[in-house]
């Protein structure tokens, strides 16, 4: 059951701002397509913290008159991915509780590897657990800390956990942001025009809000953040740096800055290095939206065949990946996507897709260019083949259920009914996220775990 649950989400804290929790939910907004479940925000006054969290989008959780209840010069928030299974309230975030030291909310982005064992220990020892959320486990060690002053119970928690987190912690007076030593999950620093700062999963978030891009938080770092105070930082575990390389791939918009490098760009790259490692003759490059729009550009302009939109996406829809059962999957692409006819009838198609999971949507979307008229499909991918789950963090299904991990490249074409399938390889990939590879996390593409 445990490891069903996982946190794939977005965090945002602002500190020294009396607009905090409105700086918050405009965060909130930006970071929307990494979680769509849920969405909450903690704020404080100095004297007591507030939490509203509900089910649904950021939208439909907060209104003029919530905001005005959340007062106070600093706020975390949070929206949360859906996963199969459990959806209560319960496991919305961010996570409150009182305690010897007062109140504290926390707000988690990651998947801790041994939340289980953990856990079982806490409960041995007494604990009792409302969720089956991991950040539920922080909130009982920094309870049961014998440190004295939070920002050590904080140190001393998070060397009892492991995997990948990205953390915001809100108490009375102060706010923490830490890191993973591995940095799994991205988390910048900002500096806020009008006073204070922000911290959040993605720079997206400090474009809306008119905040200045500071640095990233460095993976294994703690940043404490005082009223009038510049944010203080301690190094709490030596970095070795293993960032997500599906964030780049997949996960993160495209007008972000994550890992040092800007998302739009470096999926522009991967779409290059498809086009220079798996040419095919076509008349037209198209993307899946929204997904595959920067790579199918790059390979564009890499391969001189014309971009156009062939693919129409309703944007009200929501994630296909959001229906836990196959059939509902199915439905859900189809009301997704529809093809531009005049686009695609007589012409040999280059469609390119962010990735393969399930295989659910290339087939459907080789079926529905086919029906529109396209006389080849041939599907590229700006990635390798998904064949290992992730358990820092994105929600990916288990081996089982990755046609990758399943089938050969020729059986998948076969099955997706593709003239031609091809995907990027794991050296072109990284080479398109400039890095040298041991900088990646590249598990779900290699099964070849950090932790
Ligand atoms: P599938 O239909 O299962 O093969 O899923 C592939 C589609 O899901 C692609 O269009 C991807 O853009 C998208 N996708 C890949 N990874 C995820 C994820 N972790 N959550 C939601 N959608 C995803």
């Amino acid at each position: 059951m445990l490891e069903d649950i996982n946190e794939k989400c977005a965090v945002v804290g602002i500190h020294g701002n009396n607009e905090a929790s409105k700086l918050a939910y405009f965060s909130l907004h930006a970071l929307q397509h990494r979680g769509q479940e849920a969405a909450g925000i903690s704020s404080s006054n100095g004297k007591k913290l507030q939490t509203i969290k509900k089910r649904g989008l950021v939208m439909r959780v907060f209104d003029e008159k919530k905001l005005e209840t959340l007062r106070g010069f600093s706020a975390i928030g949070h929206t949360r991915y859906s996963t199969a299974g459990d959806d209560s309230i319960l496991d919305a975030q961010p996570v409150f509780a009182r305690y010897d030291l007062g109140e504290m909310a926390i707000v988690h982005n990651g998947n801790l590897t041994n939340a289980e064992e953990v856990r079982n220990k806490l409960i041995a020892n007494g604990a009792i657990f409302q969720t089956f959320m991991d950040t539920e486990n922080l909130i009982h060690l920094i309870a049961k800390s014998e440190q004295k002053k939070l920002v050590d119970r904080i140190i001393d928690a998070v060397q009892r956990i492991e995997g990948a987190f990205s953390l915001v912690f809100l108490s009375r007076t102060k706010m923490f942001a830490m890191r993973d030593r591995f940095g799994f999950r991205p988390l910048s620093l900002g500096k806020l025009s009008n006073g204070g700062y922000i911290v959040a999963s993605e720079t997206c978030a400090f474009d809306l809000v008119g905040a200045e891009f500071i640095r990233d938080v460095e993976p294994g770092e703690l940043l404490i953040f005082e009223k009038d105070k510049k944010p203080q930082s301690i190094k709490v575990f030596e970095p070795t740096p293993k960032h997500c390389i599906f964030e780049y791939v997949y996960f993160a918009r495209p007008d972000s800055k994550i890992f040092g490098q800007s998302v739009y760009q470096t999926r522009k790259n991967m779409g290059k290095e498809l086009a220079h490692v798996k040419p095919v003759e076509a008349d037209v490059v198209i993307p899946v939206p929204d997904g595959g729009v920067p790579s199918a550009i790059g390979y564009s302009q890499e391969s001189g065949i014309p971009y156009e939109m062939g693919i129409m996406r309703n944007h009200y829809i929501g994630r296909t990946f959001i229906e836990p059962t196959q059939e509902m999957r199915d439905l859900k692409v189809k009301m997704k996507l529809s093809p531009m006819i005049d686009i695609i009838r007589g012409k040999r198609v280059i469609v390119i897709d962010d990735s393969i999971v399930r295989g659910t949507t290339s087939k459907r979307i080789v079926k529905m260019l086919k029906e529109a008229g396209a006389k080849e499909v041939h599907m590229r991918v700006s990635s390798p083949p998904t064949t290992d789950p992730c358990y820092y963090g994105v929600d990916t299904p288990d081996k089982s259920k990755l046609i990758a991990a399943n089938m050969t490249q020729d059986a998948i074409c076969k099955y997706i009914e593709a003239d031609s399938l091809a995907y990027l390889d794991k050296s072109a990939l990284l080479r398109s996220v400039n890095s040298k590879e041991d900088n990646y996390c590249t598990a779900c593409f290699t099964g070849e775990y950090i932790v």
